[in-house]
């Protein structure tokens, strides 16, 4: 396989012609291989238009998803991110490469570990990573640049609004179950701007201020 070619072929085929346009965006997705975050038996399907199951009921999402998502974050290279919902670790790589530093939240243990041992194998050194329930954001580092929700929530968690810088964004996903609105928000003198971007399908966000309350 060569992967290389197949992150050209991602880039050119996936995220360009749907307006991903974000030069540094694009240089990160021809970056990182994708193929070391995505169960073995999967491998070769990498690299496709859809997310992949990655186990425990968990998908890794879409390219083209994670680079919309990644490019309404508008990462210059010098922001604190927050993202809630590591997963195998995919998003937080691209993110790595775009900011300064990354803090990630993982309510399953196994997925931090392993995304943790995948990143640190890839030499990435700014990121943080905890288990936790992510919808009370990572208050010890807070407040951040920018927020990053990688499962759908059934509003946005009030900890997160909080834990915002002003001038700060924070992309989410909100909706039903089944399927949300991709929803960019920005904080401006304590107001915040609410705007929808692209329907999408993610897991559920589960924990205190999302759905279900098992793990508080
Ligand atoms: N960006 C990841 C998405 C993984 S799916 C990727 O592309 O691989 C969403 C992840 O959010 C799952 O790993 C799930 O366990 C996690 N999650 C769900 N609710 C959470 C919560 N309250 N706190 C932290 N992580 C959560």
């Amino acid at each position: 396989m060569d992967y290389q070619k197949l992150r050209e072929k991602m880039v050119k085929k996936q995220l360009i012609p749907r307006g991903i346009k974000d030069e540094r965006v694009l240089t990160a997705f021809l970056q990182v291989p994708r193929e070391r975050f995505v169960p073995e038996e999967v491998r070769e399907d990498a690299y496709g238009d859809f997310p992949l199951s990655i186990g425990e009921g968990q998908t890794i999402s879409q390219p083209y998803i994670v680079a919309l998502m990644t490019q309404c974050l508008k990462l210059k290279g010098e922001e604190k991110v927050l993202e809630i919902g590591t997963g195998s670790g995919y998003q937080t790589a691209i993110l790595a490469l775009l900011s300064k530093k990354v803090y990630s939240v993982e309510r399953i243990k196994t997925f931090a570990q392993k995304a943790q041992k995948i990143l640190r194998e890839l030499k990435y050194s700014n990121i943080k990573i905890i288990v936790g329930n992510g919808t009370l954001g990572w208050e010890e580092f807070s407040p951040y640049d920018r927020i990053i929700v990688t499962a759908g929530a059934k509003d946005i968690p009030v900890p997160l609004i909080h834990q915002l810088k002003e001038n700060g964004i924070m992309v989410i996903p909100v909706g039903d179950a089944y399927s949300q609105e991709l929803k960019v928000i920005e904080k401006k003198k304590e107001e915040i701007t609410t705007q929808t971007v692209e329907r999408c399908i993610f897991v559920p966000l589960i924990g205190k201020h999302g759905w279900g309350e098992e793990i508080d």
